[in-house]
């Protein structure tokens, strides 16, 4: 409890909407990962990664940190730092705060990683201010942006992989390309982190530099790969 733990960015204004789009007033409570999702689906190669799943939504305060997309469709899937805690050191924090959130706290710990549901992701987190409405959001925890690759994988390396493995899921789920838009950003919807609305959408207020210049990219997008890979004649 002693670090000071720089919390996702308040929820602000709501100009940041792109074009509107039909609310997807119809997408199911948020579903829990999968990897035997049906024949909707492509076929996925790379098997889900082991993680344990602690669903804190409607049983946590936590979770009412959110709010309506208010029909904004979610083009974007935003990772994040923490920048001190973890796991319920961090929800307690945030629920204590009251203004702030993040859908997903994927946790590097060493009895094997747990993945913390906070917020729906029908809803919208407060995790980057004008871009809440339309982003899903997942912080490792712990983790800070001042880690070097180096750091990152000896810290994170699982909890990377998961990272991976949710964001293809809710890629999917929404309709978000999956595209991993590292820096230097391109302006396009996909997998990014808090840095891309800081860099690239001015608009939306945001300042922070999460996940900063250490996290090993390129073994990220390698993971999403893995995850997206298609057996042929799939769509
Ligand atoms: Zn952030």
């Amino acid at each position: 409890m002693s670090a000071r733990v720089k919390a996702p960015e308040k929820a602000t204004g709501r100009k940041a909407a792109p074009k509107k789009a039909a609310p997807e007033k119809d997408a199911p409570k948020k579903a829990r990962p999968t990897s035997s999702g049906g024949a909707k689906r492509a076929a996925v190669v790379s098997t889900k990664p082991q993680f344990t799943e602690i669903n804190l939504i409607g049983t946590r305060p936590i979770s009412d940190n959110s709010e309506s997309r208010e029909g904004t469709p979610v083009d974007l899937f935003l990772l994040h730092t923490t920048e001190a805690g973890g796991g319920e050191n961090l929800i307690s924090y945030m629920e204590m705060m009251a203004d702030r959130s993040y859908h997903y706290v994927v946790d590097d710990d060493a009895h094997g990683n747990t993945v913390y549901d906070l917020v729906d992701t029908d809803l919208a987190a407060w995790s980057a201010k004008g871009a809440n409405h339309r982003s899903i959001n997942l912080a490792f925890g712990y983790s800070t942006a001042a880690w070097t690759g180096e750091q990152w994988i000896a810290n994170a390396r699982n909890a990377i992989r998961i990272a991976a493995w949710l964001a293809v899921q809710d890629c999917r789920k929404y309709g978000i390309p999956v595209v991993v838009n590292s820096p230097p950003y391109r302006e396009t919807a996909g997998i990014s982190d808090h840095n891309f609305a800081t860099q690239m959408l001015p608009e939306t207020g945001n300042t922070h530099t999460d996940v900063g210049p250490g996290f090993p990219w390129d073994l990220f997008a390698a993971d999403v790969a893995s995850f997206t890979t298609t057996s042929k004649g799939a769509t």
